[in-house]
């Protein structure tokens, strides 16, 4: 093959990928700020522009007002161009998202449905779900990037195969058999990967960060430059499994004692409210002395925690899940006990963030694989 093409061509792409980019993060701009911007000629602009305008990817049909001179073309970029919709199947829901290309969550629907891969009827229902989802998004079959679908539990590399779902009893089960009515193309994503992911992802000051679901079990994440950290055997930021009271602990889920998940899942606070964890955060804020009292145990060892994980990583740590939504109230008394550990002269508000999707990042950020897919396309 010649060598010479294939650059120039990769070229090609690469300067069609700057300037959707660009419009992407900046927009509306006009061809002029596109050249002066990205150093690129104004045929290379013009005709990118052609191209990306016939994909109906981007609009030309307003103006930029210029003080003194001609009106502008202005070229604003459609988020809407194309969707992806993410699923997130948990013990007893399943909750479908429709995500546009700026990672935004347009449509949201959750349905209460007892966990149940055998049952052909729950099947059935999940393909309905994603019917649903589309439509109510408005989303044409043939705009609709793919359906990402996200599992408590862990998956194999390319997305084919549950190869750890123990809190569900699930491990083994394949994107073929889970997909059965989904007619669009689909993968299997770990849940606590696709919340951290959309989490660095949407947040441009996020290069390294570990993410912490705080739910009904914890899970965890690493990003590290902008990508998911897998480990060697994809279990990589299972923090839930952290040893944390070696003597004594109660009892995981995985069998083992003292584990992260026994002394932060969400549990351990909405079990004074019977299950409902909003109860239990109006409870703290009237100063509920039990509440209190409960809460000062999980900020303790959610401070621990966090500062181990700086410790290791040095990046951003940020808070996410049932209680991560919860937090931001409660950040700067989680940061205090955090820098109590402090051994570098650091301060945790530089560092811990509270997640930005407060519902259903799991779900969303399993329909985000397949926007990265399609903006690498371009
Ligand atoms: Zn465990």
């Amino acid at each position: 093959m010649d060598i010479e093409r294939i650059s120039s061509n990769e070229i090609k792409i690469k300067n069609r990928q700057r300037i959707y980019q660009y419009i992407r993060m900046n927009g509306p701009v006009s061809k002029q700020d596109l050249v002066v911007a990205l150093q690129l000629s104004l045929p290379t602009v013009t005709q990118n522009l052609e191209y990306l305008k016939k994909a109906a990817l981007i609009d030309s049909s307003r103006k930029i007002t210029n003080t003194g001179g001609r009106n502008a073309t202005a070229f604003t970029y459609l988020k809407r161009a194309k969707m992806a919709i993410g699923i997130y199947i948990t013990a007893h829901h399943m909750n479908g998202v429709a995500v546009n290309l700026s990672g935004d969550v347009e449509t949201m629907i959750r349905e209460q449905q007892d966990f149940d891969l055998d049952d052909e009827g729950y099947l059935k229902k999940l393909g309905r779900l994603v019917e649903k989802v589309r439509k109510e998004a408005l989303i044409k079959e043939e705009d609709l990037l793919g359906v990402g679908i996200s599992v408590p539990g862990l998956v194999s590399d390319d997305g084919e195969m549950v190869i750890y779902g123990r809190t569900l009893n699930f491990t083994g089960k394949t994107k073929k058999e889970i997909a059965k009515y989904i007619p669009y193309p689909c993968r299997l994503v770990h849940d606590s990967y696709a919340a951290g992911y959309i989490e660095a992802w949407k947040n441009q000051n996020v290069k390294n960060a570990f993410y912490i679901s705080l739910s009904n079990s914890i899970g965890g994440s690493v990003i590290i430059d902008h990508e998911i950290y897998q480990g060697d055997t994809q279990k990589g930021g299972e923090i839930g499994h952290m040893t944390v009271v070696p003597k004594d602990g109660e009892r995981c889920y995985c069998g083992k004692r003292g584990c992260f998940d026994t002394v932060c899942r969400a549990g351990n606070l909405d079990q004074y409210t019977n299950g409902n964890l909003e109860a239990f955060f109006e409870k703290l804020a009237q100063k509920d002395p039990k509440a209190m009292e409960l809460w000062e145990t999980y900020l303790d060892y959610l401070a621990l925690a966090v500062h181990n994980i700086r410790v290791l990583f040095d990046g951003k740590v940020i808070l996410g899940g049932y209680v991560g939504a919860y937090i931001g109230e409660y950040l700067e008394e989680l940061c205090r006990r955090v820098d109590e550990y402090d051994s570098f002269g650091e301060q945790a508000k530089d560092y811990v963030l509270a997640c930005h999707y407060t519902k259903e990042a799991s779900a969303a950020g399993a329909a985000v694989f397949y926007i990265d897919e399609f903006l690498e396309g371009i």
